[in-house]
């Protein structure tokens, strides 16, 4: 990301535990691989990556959310993100310092309009990053060149030490919108939001679960809640340690899902309940229990097979996974 990123340095969106992956885990790889920027979105976030980077490194995407935040960020020098009048006030209010600021150019989430950028209140604040969003550049639409403008346009309104502008999708739009600093978040875990990277990103989350029993059964038994399957001969099936609980939800259920053992997939049978799916065993007779299976987890074919994003995907893996 980074030498795609071209003069700009790549920073981490490592929010959502590093979109699942665990932040923990990490940011100590970003860390060594070069990553001086990262944003979360609350203060928790932040307060579990302490000690292993500097806290002026971590910016807290939300914002001083309220005066406990703000007053935490300043204790702490872990820097927020300014994304309205009401909190650039409760900053400068808390004793205010180096923050960063966003800027709305178009997404209409958090981030203050290019109309208010004259405010009094922007004018106080030490501006460290100058930040916008991009919606939509995983596609190639109109809207993306218009906030590219808007945000130069915020550049030369507002004095600020580093600029940044793209997401993981938004570094292959070109050099006119890196600034300073990207900061990719889902390439980095594994997603591929366009083409250009297939090929340069590898699969990151690998998750596995055991298989806990080997059962044998009759033709014309049900399986699983429902018995929404019915065996048409008899079977052998797998139960395996994994359910709706883990992020496995149930749009995998009924063959839609598999999982893998040495290279071969074995179908979902049934409907996955909350801590528990079964397989089809046929393709896997030397299987035995305790074995691992591994949840088909490349991203971009994963996503069109589920109706769920590679963000959904990654975000969703629960806690019971071990990190
Ligand atoms: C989540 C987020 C990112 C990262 O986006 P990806 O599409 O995952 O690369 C970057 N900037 C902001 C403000 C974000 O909220």
């Amino acid at each position: 990301m980074d030498a795609m990123s071209g003069a700009a340095s790549a920073g981490a969106a490592v929010k959502a535990d590093a979109y699942g992956i665990g932040a923990r885990v990490a940011v100590p790889v970003l860390r060594d691989a070069g990553c001086r920027d990262f944003f979360v979105t609350y203060a928790h976030e932040a307060a579990d990556l302490i000690g292993l980077v500097p806290p002026r490194s971590i910016s807290l995407l939300h914002g001083p959310i309220n005066d406990g935040v703000a007053r935490w960020a300043r204790e702490t020098g872990v820097r927020v993100v300014i994304n309205s009048l009401e909190q650039a006030a409760r900053w400068l209010e808390a004793g205010g310092g180096t923050c960063d600021l966003m800027v709305d150019t178009g997404i209409n989430r958090l981030g203050l309009p290019l109309a208010q950028l004259g405010d009094p209140l922007i004018g106080r604040l030490e501006i460290d990053i100058l930040m916008s969003h991009l919606a939509s550049a995983d596609e190639d639409v109109s809207l993306n060149a218009r906030q590219c403008a808007r945000w130069q346009e915020a550049r030369n309104l507002v004095p600020h030490r580093r600029s940044s502008l793209a997401n993981s999708a938004g570094i292959a739009l070109g050099q006119d919108y890196h600034g300073d600093l990207t900061r990719p978040g889902l390439a980095l875990y594994g997603g591929v939001p366009r083409s250009i990277f297939e090929g340069r990103i590898a699969q990151v989350a690998r998750p596995m679960a055991a298989v806990m029993q080997v059962r044998d059964i009759e033709a014309g038994e049900g399986v699983g809640y429902n018995a929404t399957f019915i065996a048409p001969s008899p079977m052998r099936v797998g139960v395996v340690a994994l359910g709706y609980a883990d992020g496995f939800l149930r749009c995998w259920s009924g063959g839609k899902g598999g999982l893998l053992w040495k290279g071969r997939r074995l179908p979902v049978l049934g409907r996955v309940s909350m801590d528990m799916v079964d397989v089809d065993l046929a393709g896997a007779q030397d299987l035995r229990e305790g074995d691992w299976l591994e949840l088909d987890y490349s991203l971009p074919e994963a996503a069109l097979s589920s109706g769920l994003s590679q963000y959904e995907l990654l975000t969703l893996l629960g806690d019971r996974f071990a990190r």
